[in-house]
């Protein structure tokens, strides 16, 4: 779509070709015949010389000042006269000597042609053997610095696409994609279906864009860099893309990976080319794609040696971030799905500083992008955009675009007026396919354990005195959670054994839910056991408040320590108190769950349908808490 590389002259195969085929015919014209009559001519002083062409030997002289030398041809008649030895048929015989003076030679040469003895012509060769010469000597250096180039732009060109013909002389050169503003058709914000949160932080940075004066005649620092943090194709391209088209700005992109080549210093050079470009062109965005190919955080394994080309370009990238002023008008978008493995310098105040979520969608924000892209499509009317975004839970919105496009083709392929129902349907199934190891598709049983299971949290968090109130529940997929609840904790400086229990009969409440209802215990829940065990070892180890043990902190802080300061006995009565702690909070979840079976059906197939609730729904379902937060009680 915007294919704007800079026009540059191609260097392939054939100009290497064309070059070399120059330097052959140079070559060729050049030497004249000079070099090519081995057997047909002889070194002569220069007092023989005088001789021969006393004689009238001479049919034409050439002499070359250059080299201080002249070459005598000899004429045909007298062949034998100097050479005793047969010559071969079509070659130009000559006598070659050094020459004292051209004065001389020249005295010498007016006398013979006015004795007679000389008739024929004689030429002065001085230029173009400074070219020759020239060539000789320069000739093979640029030969060998044209197939080094041909060589490296073979190897650069292959790995990340798009080098190819421009090959070697761009290798330091970013390959950023410039998308100018004046464009048609650019994306806005209208593109961007969904996302609200996101939408309206990255609006911010559009205003800052726009009107940098606003905030900088405030004191204020217009920031540098915002980090888009999601799942892949969730559309933090668009977004950011979008960002440029409102703040009608132009728009550089390049993905991380284009940074990294195999050549030494190549990366660190495209990040300052980009930064280069980028202030020529500011106001302007700069959007770095899977950021983490760079920003990886640095010397994890440095005892490996370590990726020094990668931590280079990741310097050069923070040196230029640091480099250029707040009011430069240039914005760095950088896009990512794993936002902790970065290295911590890149998130500093300063640079990527804002972090802006931008999450799978959930059952609203996908009939919002289905609507977006069913736009061109032809319809009939079976096709339902609710059911459809009911049908796909767990899809970002590139797998939307791709199911109404591979619908189309469907129809197309069925020779159909228009795409209908049934060809969403079967996109889907294809999708879902296809897709189901990369993204986090879900089908609809999945769909329906996951909303037990966070139901199951919801509900204990909110019958439980000292857990934590619920802010809001979801199911669709995050990062690596399958669901996700969220809590307002309260920010207690001390905790007590009730609240930590309480907390942990709800982080146990979704596998008791999955139990109680379905029958069956998924891995779903694996991080809450992990959390949950953590949690028991410590309060029954460190922090005094098991049954058996209390009062005793076995807390060891030397880091390296493999031994455990308890005795095996300890040991065991450890592991039995934690298990006993948490088969004992398990039990609780499962009766309080048990007493609320009604309520809880309710708020999972809420979820289900609604794929986030939030605590009024959970109000609505099970009445108000009768207990006022700690927070509430401060704030009141
Ligand atoms: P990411 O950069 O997060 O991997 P992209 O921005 O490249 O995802 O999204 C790929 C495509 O998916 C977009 O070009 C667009 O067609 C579609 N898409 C993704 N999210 C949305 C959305 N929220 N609204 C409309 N289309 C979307
Ligand atoms: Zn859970």
């Amino acid at each position: 779509m915007e294919n704007n590389k800079p026009k540059m002259p191609k260097f392939n195969l054939t100009w290497l070709y064309f070059i070399i085929a120059i330097i052959l015919g140079f070559l060729v014209i050049n030497s004249g015949g000079q070099g090519l009559n081995g057997g047909s001519s002889k070194e002569a002083t220069y007092s023989q010389f005088k001789n021969y062409v006393e004689q009238g030997y001479a049919s034409r002289i050439l002499v070359k000042k250059e080299e201080g030398i002249l070459r005598m041809y000899v004429k045909a008649e007298h062949i034998r006269d100097i050479f005793n030895t047969q010559i071969e048929k079509g070659k130009l015989p000559y006598v070659e000597t050094a020459i004292p003076s051209t004065d001389k030679l020249e005295d010498f040469i007016q006398s013979q042609q006015d004795q007679g003895h000389f008739d024929g012509e004689i030429t002065y060769d001085n230029g173009n053997s400074g070219w020759t010469h020239l060539f000789w000597s320069f000739g093979p250096l640029i030969f060998i610095v044209l197939m080094w180039f041909f060589i490296m732009s073979r190897m650069g060109g292959g790995g990340s696409g798009g080098g190819g013909p421009m090959g070697i002389f761009n290798v330091g050169k970013s390959r950023a994609k410039l998308v100018e503003k004046d464009r048609p058709n650019k994306v806005t914000f209208q593109d961007v279906a969904g996302q609200a949160g996101a939408k309206q932080e990255v609006q911010e940075i559009v205003e800052f864009l726009k009107n940098p004066k606003r905030y900088t005649d405030l004191g204020g620092k217009i920031p540098k860099g915002a980090l888009l943090v999601g799942p892949p194709g969730t559309g933090k391209t668009l977004l950011a893309k979008a960002v440029a088209g409102e703040a009608d700005v132009p728009f550089f992109s390049m993905s991380g990976s284009d940074f990294v080549e195999m050549f030494v210093g190549v990366g660190a050079s495209r990040v300052r080319d980009l930064f280069r470009q980028a202030k020529e062109k500011s106001p302007c965005i700069i959007f770095i794609d899977e950021i983490d190919a760079v920003g990886r955080a640095r010397g994890r394994n440095s005892a490996m040696g370590g990726n020094d080309e990668r931590e280079s370009t990741l310097n050069q990238l923070l040196t230029e971030m640091d480099g250029f002023g707040t009011n430069s008008g240039v914005i760095i978008l950088a896009a990512t799905n794993r936002a902790d493995v970065l290295d911590k310098a890149l998130l500093r105040a300063g640079r990527f500083d804002r972090q802006i979520h931008v999450d799978l969608p959930d059952v609203n924000e996908r009939k919002e992008i289905f609507q977006v892209h069913l736009k061109p499509l032809k319809l009939d009317d079976t096709v339902d955009v609710d059911f459809l975004s009911r049908q796909t839970p767990g899809f970002s919105g590139a797998d939307i675009a791709n199911v109404c496009n591979e619908a189309a083709l469907i129809a197309a392929r069925n020779d159909k007026k228009a795409v209908s129902k049934d060809d969403f349907l079967s996109a889907v199934d294809r999708i879902i396919g296809g897709l189901e190891k990369k993204t986090k598709v879900m089908t609809a049983e999945e769909k329906n354990t996951i909303a037990l299971h966070e139901a199951g949290h919801a509900s204990i968090s909110w019958l439980l005195q000292y857990a934590s109130p619920l802010v809001k529940v979801t199911i669709v997929p995050r990062g690596r959670a399958l669901g996700a609840a969220w809590y307002l904790p309260e920010e207690r400086q001390i905790t007590t054994r009730e609240q930590m229990l309480d907390e942990m009969c709800a982080t146990l409440g979704g596998r008791a839910a999955e139990e109680l209802i379905t029958g069956h215990i998924s891995s779903g829940a694996m991080n809450d056991l992990e959390r949950v065990t953590k949690q028991a070892y410590g309060m029954v180890a460190y922090m005094g408040m098991g049954e058996k043990l209390p009062n005793l902190c076995y807390y060891n802080n030397e880091e390296y320590s493999f031994q455990r300061p308890y005795s095996e006995s300890t040991a065991q009565i450890i592991d039995e108190e934690v298990k006993q702690m948490i088969a004992a909070q398990y039990e609780r979840a499962k009766t309080i769950l048990n007493e609320h079976k009604e309520e809880h059906a309710q708020l999972a197939q809420l979820l289900v349908e609604r794929e986030v609730i939030f605590a009024e729904d959970v109000e609505r379902i099970f009445g108000p808490r009768p207990w006022t937060s700690r927070t509430e009680e401060i704030l009141s």
